[in-house]
């Protein structure tokens, strides 16, 4: 048969699977797909399974001799796809939902197609360009002005380390790239500055990067839980004072827990002044400002050296895709650019050859996944839609601070809302005593609704308290999501209640 194999390694029967079948089985695995996206709703979204309960159905030595694909196909089907969390199912409101769009699907699949590798543009001519492409696509949407260059990375960790790696490269003096860290005695210890909220990536690129933990001070918050720039300036001042080296400074726009903003314009004006990289964390919330009355909230951003915004989170795009921006691409380059006789090929043109910029050599081909959902969608599509998780999660919002059971605990800015349930009989009590009631209470509820196995949500603690977390963004969700989401809620609450002894006959 021609074409994915010779006749020889046909008749010797090696090569890959014939086209004929490929073809066939290719039109079942659309299939497949398009029946587990209309039936979705049918699953739990949390898997009823303990672990190892899947481990324990599948063999322990790989096969031998070949398997049919319909069985392989048949066991994905059976054991593989009910016992996920499913991140695509409409009342997946935990963590921050993450939805793999249908013409992101496609994106994906054919990308995988053409196993483009795209580390130069010799390489991946068409992936490279339209890599530059969507980048500058993104960059325009997010209202971020033509100085700023960037790549695609696999996730915000990975577009955080690269740009911590850049910002050490970028400090004065260091040469870390040629002589390393270990050593020397004659360095001052480096100092990156983030807030308490800032997420673990940053900590874990310090690690990485030879800062250490120690390395990194965790700037307090105020009550909305925002950097106190004048905490971070004091910090910096203070660290100098003892013979340290401040670096960089990493600004939060959407904290993972509560999305809190930090103050760009302000920390930007800091970094500015003291000579310290500004990294903007927009791993989440970044998307937003695809709306012009969300771009408040970012003022500031334009002025940092880097910025992070993962498509992958709030962009319908399917796992992984990270947008990063840079200001200045040769602090990149020469921080990270190691051309090996085998890479070397002659320039011809403008072309970016991006394993040049990271960390990686082979790169994916992610561009083509958010150029078909870009297009398909429209950026005025893709606003819209973020408009409106933002407008049901200001919907849920009111409900709860409205509700005399129910307390918010942190302003909502985006589409995550951060609350608990206080009963109303508490009344104005105060204390440790009613502080662990009220998380048990709370943890008990978030367990009930997460077995219902209609809705899932995740949680995080603000101020010590046990906080329940509603996230909207799933392209699939619509308001009668949130309505099931809050009756789950209420449900929880009051079986909860009723097998608790009330909270007054314990204090
Ligand atoms: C999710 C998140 C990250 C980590 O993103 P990955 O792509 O999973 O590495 C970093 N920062 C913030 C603010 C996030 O919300």
């Amino acid at each position: 048969m021609p074409g994915a194999r010779s006749l020889d390694q046909a008749q010797l029967g090696l090569g890959d699977m014939g086209i004929e079948e490929f073809r066939r089985v290719g039109h079942q695995v659309v299939d497949d797909v398009a029946d587990y996206l209309a039936r979705l709703e049918e699953l739990p979204v949390l898997p009823r399974i303990r672990p190892g309960d899947v481990r324990a159905r599948l063999p322990e030595v790989p096969p031998r001799s070949p398997e049919p694909i319909a069985r392989i196909l048949d066991d994905h089907r059976e054991l593989i796809v009910p016992n996920v969390t499913q991140w695509q199912h409409p009342g997946f409101m935990a963590f921050f939902p993450a939805t793999a769009s249908a013409p992101g699907i496609l994106g994906e699949w054919l990308a995988a197609a053409l196993n483009s590798n795209v580390m130069l543009w010799r390489n991946a001519p068409a992936s490279t360009e339209l890599e530059e492409v969507v980048v500058s696509w993104l960059r325009q949407m997010l209202g971020l002005p033509a100085c700023f260059d960037g790549m695609l990375t696999d996730t915000a960790s990975i577009s955080t380390l690269t740009s911590i790696i850049a910002a050490r490269h970028a400090a004065p003096g260091l040469d870390v790239r040629e002589r390393g860290l270990a050593g020397r005695g004659e360095l001052g210890a480096l100092r990156l500055y983030c807030s308490t909220e800032a997420h673990s990536s940053v900590e874990k690129a310090a690690i990485v990067a030879g800062i250490g933990r120690q390395g990194v001070r965790r700037i307090p918050v105020d009550g909305d839980y925002r950097l106190r720039p004048e905490e971070l300036a004091r910090a910096i001042t203070s660290d100098r004072g003892s013979g340290h080296v401040p670096f960089c400074v990493v600004s939060t726009l959407g904290t993972t827990s509560s999305t809190s903003v930090d103050p760009a314009a302000e920390v930007a004006r800091i970094a500015e002044g003291e000579g310290l990289w500004h990294h903007v964390d927009a791993a989440y919330a970044g998307a937003a400002a695809l709306l012009e009355e969300k771009r408040p909230l970012f003022a500031g951003w334009e002025r940092a050296d880097s910025i992070v915004v993962n498509p992958h989170k709030w962009m319908f795009t399917p796992l992984d895709a990270s947008l990063l921006l840079f200001r200045r691409p040769e602090v990149y380059t020469s921080a990270l650019s190691l051309v090996p006789e085998y890479l070397r090929t002659t320039r011809q043109g403008e072309a970016h050859d991006y394993h040049e910029y990271g960390i990686q050599l082979g790169r994916r081909f992610r561009a083509l996944k958010l150029w078909f959902i870009i297009r398909y969608f429209g950026s005025e599509g893709m606003a819209a839609r973020i408009r409106e998780h933002c407008r049901l999660a200001a919907t849920l919002a009111e409900r709860i601070g409205a509700h005399p059971d129910w307390e918010l605990l942190s302003p909502v800015p985006f589409a995550t809302v951060c609350f608990r349930h206080r009963p109303a009989s508490l009344g104005a009590r105060l204390g440790p005593d009613v502080e662990a009631r009220l998380d048990r209470m709370n943890e008990a509820i978030l367990e009930a609704v997460n077995r219902s196995g209609r809705v899932m949500l995740s949680h995080t603690r603000l101020a010590g308290r046990f906080t329940i977390r509603v996230s909207l963004g799933n392209l699939r969700a619509g308001a009668e999501h949130v309505d099931r989401c809050w009756a789950e809620l209420s449900e929880a609450a009051a079986s909860v209640a009723a097998h608790q002894r009330p909270v007054a006959n314990e204090t």
